[in-house]
């Protein structure tokens, strides 16, 4: 015998196909929030070829541009992905005065970092 909801019987009422309905509904939700988590996170770092926006190395956090506790929100157009060490360097630091002082500083990256934010907070 069978343990899937789907192969309960027709004659199980329509009380039962309801319930089941809703308990499917809650998990798709749940599913969807964590999926749209993690490809948030997947397309970030795939638009930056997975490496650090600030160093280039492999990057393994994403970092808030505009920091958590200067009002910066959890949100694609204020996120890039950074190694850990830049992510920790830069701390609370406005982005483009502490890259600036950086021996890695790169005019490109910076261009590509401001273009990331005027992009995404004009669309
Ligand atoms: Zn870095």
């Amino acid at each position: 015998m069978s343990v899937f909801a789907g192969d309960v019987p027709a004659c199980g009422g329509i009380i039962d196909a309801v319930e089941m309905i809703d308990h499917y509904i809650d998990g798709a939700e749940l599913v969807t929030k964590r999926d749209s988590k993690a490809r948030l996170r997947r397309g970030i770092f795939e638009a930056w070829g997975n490496g650090c926006a600030y160093c280039g190395c492999p990057a393994d956090t994403l970092d808030h541009v505009r920091p958590l506790a200067c009002g910066g929100l959890t949100v694609r157009e204020n996120l890039i992905p950074a190694c850990s060490s830049c992510n920790l360097a830069k701390s609370d630091n406005d982005w483009i005065n502490w890259f600036r002082g950086q021996v890695f500083w790169d005019h490109h990256r910076e261009t590509q970092v401001a273009v990331w934010l005027k992009d995404h907070l004009n669309g």
